[in-house]
């Protein structure tokens, strides 16, 4: 079993969909205090709105339907995001779908904690484990690992 150390501050990405930008700031707002714990990623456009929301530093990727959800993708494969708060749309298809679904896939094949709504993201934030250092456990690809070493 192999494991991955978060600290107590954690780095977090967010991202939302257009119709739900509104939804997440307002969210940010409120729980500005917790989030100032920590350090922020986010997709292009929510970054840009969450810096000014927030007057707190955000890392940007590019915006989600020109690659942004794959970078952030990318970075949970690296172990360098520990939380995802994904704000997506229910109600409208998006046309970067398949970086979404991938986005998603990542997160959860790492093993990482994702709020894809406004509850789990109150639920996730208010958790001790967001403050404190925490092992996550990695699922075992040793064999992708081995096959590719060969
Ligand atoms: P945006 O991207 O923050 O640049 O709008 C989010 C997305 O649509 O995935």
């Amino acid at each position: 079993m192999s494991i991955r150390k978060m600290t107590g501050k954690k780095r977090v990405a967010l991202v939302a969909h257009d119709n739900k930008k509104s939804e997440l700031i307002e969210w940010a707002v409120y729980n500005k205090g917790a989030l100032a714990m920590h350090k922020l990623f986010a997709t292009g456009t929510t970054g840009k709105l969450l810096e000014t929301a927030l007057g707190q530093p955000v890392t940007r990727f590019l915006s989600g339907p020109l690659g942004g959800d794959q970078q952030i993708g990318g970075r949970i494969a690296e172990g360098k995001i520990d939380v995802l708060i994904f704000f997506w749309d229910p109600m409208e298809a998006q046309p970067h779908d398949p970086d979404i679904k991938a986005l998603l896939r990542l997160g959860v094949a790492w093993n990482i904690p994702i709020a894809c709504d406004r509850a789990t993201a109150d639920f996730l934030l208010t958790s001790p484990l967001m403050y404190e250092d925490y092992e996550i456990i990695l699922p075992d690809y040793s064999q992708y690992i081995k096959r590719m070493q060969k």
